[in-house]
């Protein structure tokens, strides 16, 4: 599907006029569009597929971990239509080839320039990464902080959402699934 940058532009009008404005006037008139473009970067990942990111692959004989650590993300939460955003942390365990590191960072950005909610998103990069990179074992850490939750509702600032999913060996073995906590949790900077 591709987003339809029209229509928001349509829904910012009548966000307009039920907060009192003429859409019309000077000062705002400009507003719709320029939201809707503001939509179109943060909500990207729409129209992209795995396909275009994930495609090529080195063929090398190492089958340890590979981990990311603080990958800066920036998402909108599907409930709110407010921004989350957070540090992702990412390991995967190759089976025989693997693809630059700044892939990884891609796939993060893919999953998160989508209307979301940080469980699904967790899992969305986790099985991503199974998926297009043929992987023995895939886990994924994120940690946000929600608007929703700051600036609005229970406006707790400072409050992190924690969220891990694990697959493949990571999952199933112990060993490996300790080494990947270890290496995903440890010596990290704090997330501002
Ligand atoms: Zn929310």
């Amino acid at each position: 599907m591709a987003l339809d940058l029209e229509k928001i532009a349509m829904g910012v009008r009548l966000i307009l006029e039920g907060m009192g404005r003429d859409p019309n006037e000077g000062a705002v008139a400009e507003t719709p569009d320029r939201v809707a473009a503001a939509y179109a970067e943060i909500l990207a990942g729409v129209d992209q597929k795995a396909e275009d990111i994930v495609n090529v692959f080195h063929e090398v004989s190492y089958d340890e971990i590979v981990l990311v650590k603080d990958i800066p993300f920036y998402s909108m939460c599907e409930h709110h239509l407010l921004p989350f955003m957070g540090l992702a942390h990412v390991a995967y365990l190759p089976k025989g080839k693997v693809v630059g590191v700044s892939k990884l960072a891609r796939v993060v950005e893919l999953c998160s320039r989508r209307p979301q909610v940080q469980e699904r998103l967790t899992s969305q990069i986790a099985d991503l990464i199974m998926a297009k990179l043929d992987a023995k074992g895939a886990g994924i850490i994120l940690e946000a902080t929600h608007t929703c939750m700051t600036i609005r509702g229970v406006r707790k600032p400072g409050s992190v959402m924690v969220t891990s999913a694990m697959r493949g060996l990571f999952k199933s073995n112990l060993a490996t699934r300790t080494e990947a906590i270890n290496l995903l949790t440890g010596g990290r900077a704090t997330m501002a």
